[in-house]
């Protein structure tokens, strides 16, 4: 067999040409049994019993190891399972499996870290360490699918959400090469892809001519700039009017509609007259908004608005004809928000600072 892959890749960034050179000498068709069983079954060729014993073990001693558990949680109900999953380097990603009555959804990192610096966001206060290559990120949904299996769930997970640590725009080739793999490997539907986006404009701008109809979630919070800038400081290189204009082009593109994430926070962003600026914005580009009570997080200041708050907030939109949907915040007792549990460990960016930062997030799983 060829050479050992580079250990710090998954072994989901190995494409069917580099399994071909590394199973030099066995049959061909054993590129498509192990093809198969990554894809299929998300399983690593070391579980895959039907290769001979001897296969399994050479090729486990030159692939990357798989993502290792770092620590796993359950909510109570046990509808949603949260992983901190350390990466060959050492770096940790989370990644959260979220089982609904009619869909499982897996929500994703796509960086270590994240350079936004919402200051309101465990992962941003963190800061940025590394890009997710597209294997790391396939293999997340993978483990995802896995565990679903032996919950006696379906094979795969049915939705993948792009809301996990780090901004999918700013690493725009790995998302969509995952979501291209996936789509056409795994037989994930290009609709059940969100990518949630805190607003870079030039991402948005070339997911509008992606092939794949993928959905566009926009991480909103506030809608004039004085606000948002001091929430999102990303508003400042791409504010709300420029935003809105790439909203319009992938609109034009797509024919798909946008989606609005509303991060509600106690007096910051929850008032009626908030809540009229956010109904003019989406009523223009005909957008459905998500309303996100934060999770709460002890010691940081902004709390998030009260149930009765959100449901005053949502009447409003409702009365200027908008849309609006009451997402609940699954796992507050584990941490679900992005970040929240890498934060908690103190392991985001292992080995270059230790951050504990008490927070909450705004790239939410719905
Ligand atoms: S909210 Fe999203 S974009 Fe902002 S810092 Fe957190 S992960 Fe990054």
């Amino acid at each position: 067999m060829s050479p050992t892959i580079h250990p710090n890749r998954s072994i989901y960034d190995l494409d069917r040409h580099e399994w071909a050179e590394l199973l030099q000498g066995e049959p061909q068709y054993r590129i498509e049994q192990i093809w198969t069983g990554l894809y299929r079954q998300f399983s690593t060729p070391a579980e895959l019993t039907n290769l001979p014993k001897k296969l399994r073990e050479t090729l486990t001693e030159k692939l990357p190891p798989p993502l290792l558990v770092s620590q796993e949680q359950t909510t109570d109900d046990r509808k949603t399972i949260k992983w901190l999953f350390e990466l060959p380097d050492g770096q940790q990603v989370e990644t959260v499996l979220m089982r609904y009555r009619t869909r499982d959804t897996v929500c994703v990192s796509s960086q270590v870290g994240c350079a936004m610096g919402c200051g309101f966001c465990a992962t941003g206060q963190a800061g940025f360490f590394r890009q997710l290559t597209s294997g790391e990120i396939i293999e997340q949904v993978a483990r995802a699918s896995k565990r679903l299996k032996l919950l006696g769930g379906p094979e795969r997970v049915s939705n993948v959400v792009f809301m996990g640590m780090g901004e999918p725009m700013a690493n725009y080739d790995a998302v969509t090469e995952a979501i291209t793999r996936l789509n056409s490997e795994s037989n994930i539907g290009a609709r059940s892809f969100t990518v949630s986006t805190v607003g870079i404009v030039p991402g948005i701008l070339k997911l509008a001519d992606f092939p794949l109809q993928v959905n566009l979630a926009i991480s909103l919070h506030a809608a004039n700039n004085e606000l948002r800038s001091e929430l999102v400081p990303i508003n400042k290189t791409y504010p709300i009017e420029a935003l809105m204009d790439a909203v319009e082009r992938y609109l034009d593109s797509t024919s798909r509609r946008v989606s609005f994430e509303w991060a509600m926070m106690e007096s910051v962003n929850d008032s009626d007259a908030d809540a009229e600026q956010l109904s003019e914005l989406a009523s223009s580009v005909d957008a459905h908004v998500n309303l996100i009570p934060l999770n709460p997080t002890p010691g940081w200041p902004t709390r998030g608005s009260s149930m009765q708050r959100v449901r005053e907030f949502q009447e409003v939109l409702a009365e200027n004809g908008v849309n609006a949907t009451i997402r609940d915040t699954r796992g507050s007792d584990i941490s679900a928000a992005c970040g929240q549990l890498a934060n908690r460990t103190g392991q985001v960016g292992k080995g270059r600072r230790n951050v504990v930062v008490p927070s909450v997030s705004s790239h939410l799983p719905s």
